[in-house]
């Protein structure tokens, strides 16, 4: 199999783009808190190469609490997942590698480096998905795709609800999304969130993601995010949607008891019957919503 067909066969999966890159190690994450492999070169000996794929997707309407970015990543996994059955067939070794993607594709010449960490690829900017698949064919490929650099752009640290870009990038440590790991949230962030799941506030706000129209979410993704449905604890169909390791501990539900009471003034009224199943939920997460939105009105 050839770089075209590699590609080719990548696009039928809903990757727009593949870059071969060369096993690389990495030594600017001594904690390696998401146990990344760091040194590929040692790790992926079989690996001639490591294939990027990049899987692009459009975001919603800016006030739409579904995710667009955890739909599209858990499809484009399991596209990863069939694309890699496809390739095994055809007697290929090629495996999925958490790398650190992002530093990756940078140092193959792919790619900025944004403010909001992020990094923005030429002609789609930053809303797409990255996976990574070491193989024991094809050599790397040297690129020159950068994209422009922020330069005097404000627009995502005047978007950005909790300060957390600056003029020299993102403090993690005020930012929704690394606050958002665990299913039970700090009320700073239940009283900013706007997504399920992650924060995508910045991106919204980033002319590099400006090329293309909002899309409205399908008939069955606001079915199994209708905001009664997750409140009262029916979150199967969005646990689907998004996979099932983010959305564990009752993550949802706490998620749309924040949101919900924010959005809706007849909150109480409204999903009363909803709430009183939550109040039997065994999750701790559920239960600090229900102590964090009572306390909200004095309840
Ligand atoms: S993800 Fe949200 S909280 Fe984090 S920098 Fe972007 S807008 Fe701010
Ligand atoms: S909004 Fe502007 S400053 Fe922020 S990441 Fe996008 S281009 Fe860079």
């Amino acid at each position: 199999m050839d770089y075209s067909c590699f590609e080719k066969l990548a696009n039928t999966y809903g990757f727009a783009r593949v870059y071969f890159t060369a096993p690389m190690s990495f030594d600017f994450m001594p904690e390696n808190k998401y146990n990344l492999i760091m040194d590929a070169k040692k790790e992926l000996s079989f690996a001639s190469c490591i294939a990027i794929l990049v899987y692009p997707y459009a975001q919603f309407d800016l006030l739409e609490h579904i995710p667009a970015y955890y739909i599209a990543s858990n499809a484009s996994y399991h596209s990863c997942k069939r694309l890699i059955s496809e390739l095994v067939r055809e007697g290929i070794r090629a495996e999925k590698v958490e790398i650190p993607i992002k530093p990756q594709l940078l140092r193959s010449g792919v790619g900025t480096q944004c403010r909001s960490s992020l990094v923005s690829i030429p002609g789609l900017g930053t809303r797409v998905v990255l996976h990574a698949v070491a193989i024991d064919m094809l050599e790397p490929i040297s690129y020159d795709e950068k994209d422009y650099e922020c330069g005097f752009c404000t627009e995502c640290i005047s978007a950005c609800p909790v300060t957390a870009i600056g003029e020299n990038g993102l403090s993690s440590d005020r930012c929704m999304r690394f606050a958002m790991e665990s299913a039970e949230h700090p009320d700073w962030v239940k009283a900013q969130q706007m997504t399920y799941i992650g924060c995508e506030i910045c991106q919204y706000a980033c002319p590099r993601n400006h090329k293309t129209d909002s899309i409205k979410p399908n008939c069955s993704l606001l079915n199994a995010f209708d905001t009664a449905r997750l409140i009262a604890g029916d979150t199967s169909d969005a646990r689907k949607l998004i996979g099932r390791n983010m959305t564990s501990q009752g993550r949802l539900t706490a998620e749309a008891i924040a949101m919900a009471v924010r959005d809706e003034p007849d909150f109480f009224s409204k999903y009363s019957n909803e709430l009183l199943k939550a109040e039997n939920s065994e999750f701790h997460a559920v239960q600090d919503a229900l102590r964090y939105v009572k306390e909200l009105y004095g309840r």
